[in-house]
């Protein structure tokens, strides 16, 4: 059946279970996270496709149905599972994606790994998945992309199918061409960017950058920009940005850029922050923490999250300040998602080294700095600890945007609780009351842990309340409306054309 909104994901939209021999598609367990939060779009349209890949030993005979169609609480849909071999995977998502793209997104440019990555694959992939796009989009659908490792999509969709119209939303930071056009497929990236209809990003900062990638390679014209809303400048700090590409014209062609940030549900933060088993759990948390304080990180294993940075800034606060010791304690969860990886193995390594150290130096029998715990925490439990938390420590040297600041303060309906954030995630250019903190300076980074620790109750509310109003208007919801609204302004410009 032909859909209205495709979503092209490189993850499928539920998971797949076996029970009794027979395969099941449940929903994911936690409604958090983006994926909930894009098939909540099907619920606003006739019939809704999501197109994703699946491991397949033989591409052009998989042993699973190529399209299977689904009912849930979000609606009817179809997803089209685009078979791929390990190797296919390994080469356009770790490689390709993950060594060569991702260091440059985040500006680490001394990462970047060019030799391993076979572009003829990356090509044929994201062939194969405007295909499938192609194929399940009604005339005239809203065909929605996500992520960097999907790049080429919008421009191989639009040579499929000229009718539809095409979104792409990066969930990355985007650099600005003396970076960006370090990757030598620039051009070519760039070039499918451009057969959108609307380019999104998190903040006005990578929309601006976006913009001046493009100018640097093609003829761009009409680049009219206007003002940040206010709410989205946090004075002086690092990705802040005044004005706003708002769209460019290419080729007689006009592409939207939009720039909103992902937010967190508030409404369910809420309801699980105030389940009786929640509550439970922080006393619990309390009891065993009885008069010390703690500071709660959270994050991926990843170099981008800044771990060892921030490790190495608390241990020289218990150098500095022999009277916090036995007062405080760090719980640092760095999840590692890619073990096999050298890159991400070598960042764990580090954490750990880090950890250890600290806590030889300054622990003993009865205390321990720093609990590093590097399974992930489900999220119902991770509730109780960021409303357990005295500050929550999120010090990443670069992020797209951070959806674990938005999610402490959308727990705290206490109002209590500090939230010390990096200038250098997307989140920092809404959340202005937290201590803002830059991870490159030993004093700034140093400096603002000790702040928390010794701020008085009523900052604390001052600034949680700004925190929490600002998390609550922008948030998951609001997000979607805003691509909605990009959707729509796509449709009215191709019309006028
Ligand atoms: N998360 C989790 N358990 C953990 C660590 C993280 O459920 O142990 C979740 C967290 O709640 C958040 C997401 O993982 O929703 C991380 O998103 P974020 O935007 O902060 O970082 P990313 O990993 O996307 O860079």
């Amino acid at each position: 059946m032909p859909s209205d909104l495709v979503i092209v994901y490189h993850r499928q939209p539920y998971e797949e279970v076996v029970e009794n021999g027979k395969t099941k598609f449940k929903e994911n367990a936690s409604p958090n996270g983006i994926v909930p939060t894009l098939k909540s779009f099907f619920g606003s349209v006739e019939h809704g496709a999501w197109v994703a890949w699946k491991l397949a030993e033989d591409t052009a005979n998989p042993d699973f149905e190529r399209v299977v169609e689904i009912s849930d609480s979000y609606g009817d849909y179809s997803v089209s599972r685009l078979p791929l071999t390990a190797d296919q995977v390994r080469e356009f998502y770790h490689v390709t994606s993950k060594e060569a793209f991702w260091p440059v997104l985040h500006g680490f440019r001394e990462r970047y790994n060019y030799d391993p990555v076979d572009w003829p694959n990356f090509r044929e992939v994201n062939w194969a998945f405007a295909e499938a796009a192609a194929a399940e989009a009604a005339e005239g659908a809203v065909v929605w992309v996500h992520d960097y490792n999907l790049w080429l999509v919008p421009g191989y969709l639009r040579q499929l199918r000229p009718d539809v119209r095409i979104s792409f939303f990066h969930h990355t930071p985007f650099p600005a061409a003396d970076m960006f056009n370090v990757l030598p497929w620039r051009k070519e990236i760039v070039a499918s960017l451009l057969a959108c209809d609307v380019v999104g990003f998190h903040i006005a900062r990578y929309a601006s950058n976006f913009v001046s990638v493009a100018r640097s390679l093609f003829d761009v014209e009409d680049i009219v920009r206007v003002r940040v809303d206010d709410d989205f400048i946090s004075e002086g700090t690092a990705l802040t940005e005044r004005t706003q590409p708002t769209h460019i014209v290419h080729n007689g062609r006009t592409v939207h850029i939009s720039a909103a940030p992902v937010g967190v549900d508030v409404e369910y933060i809420k309801k699980q922050a105030a389940l009786e088993e929640t509550a439970d759990k922080v006393v619990s948390i309390r009891e065993e923490m009885a008069d010390r304080k703690l500071i709660l990180s959270v994050g991926r294993t990843d170099y981008t999250k800044g771990g060892t940075v921030q490790l190495e800034s608390f241990g020289r606060l218990l150098d500095a300040h022999p009277e916090l010791r036995g007062k405080v304690r760090l719980m640092h969860v760095s999840v590692s998602a890619n073990r096999n990886m050298t890159a991400y193995a070598e960042v764990q390594d580090a954490i750990e080294l880090a950890a250890g150290r600290i806590n030889g130096k300054h622990g003993s029998f009865d205390w321990t700095p720093i609990t590093l715990i590097s399974r992930a925490v489900p999220f119902s439990e991770l509730v109780a600890y960021y409303q357990a938390a005295d500050v929550c420590w999120i010090t990443p040297l670069a992020d797209g945007m951070n959806l674990v600041c938005k999610e402490f303060v959308a727990s705290r309906q206490d109002e209590d609780g500090v939230l010390v954030l990096s200038e250098f995630a997307g989140a920092a250019v809404e959340l202005n009351a937290a201590v803002i903190t830059n991870p490159y300076s030993y004093r700034s980074m140093d400096s603002a842990i000790l702040q928390a620790l010794n701020m008085d109750r009523a900052e604390r509310r001052d600034r949680m309340k700004t925190l929490r109003q600002v998390v609550e208007k922008y948030d998951i919801r609001a997000w979607g409306r805003e691509q909605e609204r990009a959707f729509e302004l796509a449709a009215a410009g191709r019309t006028a054309h």
